[in-house]
């Protein structure tokens, strides 16, 4: 590996790692939270629109933590991998992701073809589900 790759690698690795602290601290918020809304719900709430309003809040909430949640696997993931040596190349093709890509998205685990065939399989069978 020659030195530029291993000063870009280095740079990506503490982008990724600063990451994964902002998301450990949005989920633990997001966490804080929630425990205080069903806290205080259980006291305060008697009308029933108000529990409705506070429940689509939680969904909202629950949302976002769900994709900060997804979001720090891929992260972790991506850390490991450059941990193991495997990291920038594709999970799929195995061809080395471009480092534009990579710089933009660090935690990304496939190439652009990759990731756009993914996306296609994954909107069309979420798009099954919706309909079924
Ligand atoms: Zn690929």
């Amino acid at each position: 590996m020659d030195l530029a790759t291993q000063t870009h690698l280095t740079k990506l690795r503490d982008s990724l790692t600063f990451r994964l602290s902002e998301l450990r601290a949005d989920v633990h918020a997001a966490e804080q939270a929630q425990r205080e809304l069903t806290g205080s719900s259980a006291h305060e709430v008697t009308d029933r629109k108000d529990e409705a309003a506070q429940q689509s809040i939680a969904d909202v909430d629950g949302v976002q933590e769900q994709r900060d949640l997804d979001e720090m696997t891929e992260v972790e993931a991506a850390l490991h991998r450059l941990d193991n040596g495997t990291y920038g190349d594709c999970s799929d093709c195995g061809e080395p992701i471009l480092l534009q890509r990579l710089q933009v998205q660090p935690a990304t685990q496939r190439c652009a073809p990759c990731q756009t065939a993914f996306e296609h399989v994954r909107d069309r069978s979420s798009l099954r589900r919706a309909s079924s």
